[in-house]
């Protein structure tokens, strides 16, 4: 009977905690949400979802000025912990990878803004706050590194296509 008891319990816990762990995630934005986990999991970090409600998408972010450099295309809330995007927005267009993951690492990974340059003038971190890592297209080779970069910010280094001398 106690084993029995101890079972029942034990399925509540196991179910309750299944439903708090739901997170919205509109089909827009789905496949950049899988590569985010999908990169963690690369990493070896354990993402906790627990606090993070989802994403809410939107043509109309009218509390952001456009000196909010990229928060005027998207921007996570403490308050409400959902994330806002606007899907009319350019970088939603062009570059929304590194958008959703700039995003995500404020909801998840609890990273603040980092701002700095290498010598080419490229941004040193996903999570700059006036523009997005250009790791689309032809630059794919550069994505690795700010991948690292947001998993792992102690174990940042210096990646080797910004040493060059042509851009
Ligand atoms: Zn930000």
């Amino acid at each position: 009977m106690k084993k029995f008891v101890l079972l029942i319990i034990s399925a509540i816990v196991f179910f309750s905690c299944e439903k708090e762990h739901d997170i919205i995630v509109p089909t827009e934005v789905s496949v950049e949400y899988n590569a985010f986990l999908q990169a963690a999991s690369e990493q070896g970090i354990k993402i906790n979802e627990k606090k993070f409600k989802g994403f809410i998408l939107t043509g109309d972010i009218t509390s952001v000025t456009a000196t909010d450099g990229i928060h005027a295309a998207a921007y996570y809330c403490h308050k409400d912990k959902f994330i806002y995007i606007d899907t009319t927005s350019i970088p939603y267009r062009i570059n929304r990878e590194a958008m959703i993951f700039h995003e995500l690492g404020h909801a998840i990974l609890r990273r603040e803004h980092k701002t700095g340059n290498f010598k080419t003038g490229e941004i040193t971190s996903m999570m700059n706050a006036n523009s997005l890592p250009n790791y689309a297209t032809q630059f794919g080779y550069k994505r690795q590194y700010y991948i690292d970069e947001l998993f792992n910010e102690k174990k940042s280094y210096i990646p080797y296509w910004s040493e060059r001398a042509c851009k």
